[in-house]
């Protein structure tokens, strides 16, 4: 029976726990096998946490050996993205800058899942302090795509959303600050969810641009990724831009149903640059909404066309001032036979950082100095705020808005490498949502080039769980988020 653990999805495996029909520290073994099994082909873990993992499986056993309350994720393996801390286990943040270092507390999600009887399995690779869109930013490797092991995952959370396609594991968290969630998940065929800014608490998550990241959940399910979500969701006074709303209950009609629901077709979205065959699958998506009972009506978002070199300009002077803290002083690397202070410093960072990191920091710290600031910083934050009332303005008329996720499907490894303006295009159309604070579910929507698509779904602030629903229910009726990649089935169990 352990042969088809790895196929079942959280919900299941709680089921079967909880029940007593399958004991955690089976569960455990049977995912890690699965990790060790996969590994050599995906690259998805940093660290793989075997010991610890069996140990938590054991208490899990103890506890409802004894009658005790098992949490709503009791029994389930999460791999957890390598820039969100859990005590005691090395955090690289994908970084030679980090390499070695272990952190000494838990992140508020991860202090979450434990409570709710997560089994943590691991720490997941990532382009570096989650700058990237291919996963080839990892300062240790790139993650594969599990559809075509010669093709990025997408990034930056590239081994969270390759393990939960791979079936690896059935949920994963990730973070996302202009589409490292989502546009992985469209690249891998699964669900990834960036929730409202401020609903999900940052506490313990290594800051890349502290006004745009967001921590979310990935699965292979809408149901499976709202359950993750409601329990790592809600107030932390840990976290001073944690919003004070109550924690979601994400609840599933038994029949899927969007009568009467308004769906927006931001014409930007669908214009140039768009892969046809993406194009082709969106078409079906809002056809399949339609059928639902869904009313589709294009709309405008004018300012979404600058979001891209906003972006560009906010992350890299909030990144620039978040990695001063990497100095060689206080964490992580430092560089050996230095004559003085000041070349420690400059030794420390020419080492320990890679080139994208340094790329950004340099750009962030230009953009914020004072004779340019205006020009830049000072400009984009303006289309910042034109992009988000753009969102403000249509959801008066609309329930949610519908995009690709990304323009195109997953590239050959190395093709872009060497071209960040093509890579950075990847987000073209996540990055607005960030620049709003809005939430935003990408769902698998059927396959163009003989590899996923994402279908994405943006919902209004903290209108969270209804967004849910409306992804819920174009899953119920829709088969791509059940199709196997290749890694599952060749070779390997
Ligand atoms: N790919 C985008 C970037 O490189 C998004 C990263 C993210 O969401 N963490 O900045």
């Amino acid at each position: 029976m352990h042969d088809a653990l790895y196929n079942l999805s959280a919900t299941e495996l709680n089921r079967l726990f909880v029940r007593g029909q399958v004991s955690a520290v089976e569960i455990a073994e049977a995912f890690l096998a699965r990790i060790e099994a996969v590994e050599p082909r995906l690259h998805a873990f940093l660290t793989v946490t075997a010991d610890s993992a069996v140990e938590t499986a054991r208490e899990l056993d103890a506890k409802r050996a004894a009658g005790e309350p098992l949490g709503p994720l009791a029994g389930v393996p999460v791999a957890v993205k390598d820039n969100v801390a859990v005590d005691g286990v090395r955090m690289t943040c994908g970084s030679k800058m980090l390499a070695e270092y272990v952190i000494p507390y838990d992140a508020t999600v991860v202090r979450r899942l434990k409570d709710a009887g997560a089994i943590i399995v691991g720490k997941t690779n990532m382009d570096e302090f989650a700058m990237g869109s291919s996963g080839e930013n990892s300062a240790f490797g790139t993650t594969r795509n599990p559809w075509d092991t010669a093709r990025v995952p997408g990034g930056s959370s590239s081994g969270s959303a390759a393990s939960v396609a791979a079936r690896v594991v059935p949920l994963a968290i990730g973070s996302d600050t202009g589409g490292s969630i989502r546009q992985p998940a469209a690249l891998t065929g699964i669900v990834g969810f960036k929730p409202t800014y401020g609903y999900v608490s940052r506490y313990g998550l290594a800051a890349l641009a502290s006004s745009l990241d967001q921590i979310g959940p990935f699965a292979r399910d809408v149901h499976d990724a709202a359950r993750l979500f409601s329990i790592i969701a809600g107030y932390d006074p840990l976290d001073s831009t944690s919003a004070d709303v109550p924690a979601p209950q994400p609840e599933f009609p038994s029949e899927p149903d969007l009568k009467g629901v308004r769906f927006g077709m931001p014409r930007e979205y669908f214009g140039e640059g768009i892969d046809a065959e993406v194009k082709a699958r969106l078409d079906e998506a809002v056809a399949t909404l339609q059928d639902l009972g869904a009313e589709v009506e294009e709309c405008s978002l004018p300012h979404s066309k600058y979001g891209l070199q906003a972006y560009y300009v906010i992350l890299p002077a909030e990144a620039s001032a978040n990695l001063a803290r990497f100095d060689g002083v206080r964490y992580g690397h430092r560089a050996k036979d230095v004559a003085d202070v000041a070349e420690m410093y400059v030794k420390t960072r020419t080492e320990g950082f890679g080139h994208e990191v340094k790329r950004r920091i340099m750009i962030g710290t230009y953009v914020l100095s004072s004779d340019v600031y205006d020009k830049y910083y000072k400009k984009a934050q303006q289309i910042r705020t034109l992009v988000a009332r753009d969102f403000d303005r249509v959801f008066e008329e609309f329930d949610a808005l519908i995009t690709p996720t990304s323009p195109e499907v997953a590239w050959p490894l190395g093709e872009r490498h060497d071209d960040p303006i093509r890579t950075y295009a990847a987000d073209v159309c996540t990055i607005p949502v960030n620049l709003a604070g809005l939430p935003a579910v990408s769902v698998p929507c059927g396959f163009a080039h003989g590899l996923p698509v994402g279908l994405q779904l943006v919902g209004k602030r903290f209108e969270d769980s209804r967004l849910l629903q409306f992804a819920w229910a174009y899953q119920q009726v829709t088969e791509f988020h059940k199709v196997q990649p290749p890694l599952n089935t060749e070779g390997g169990r």
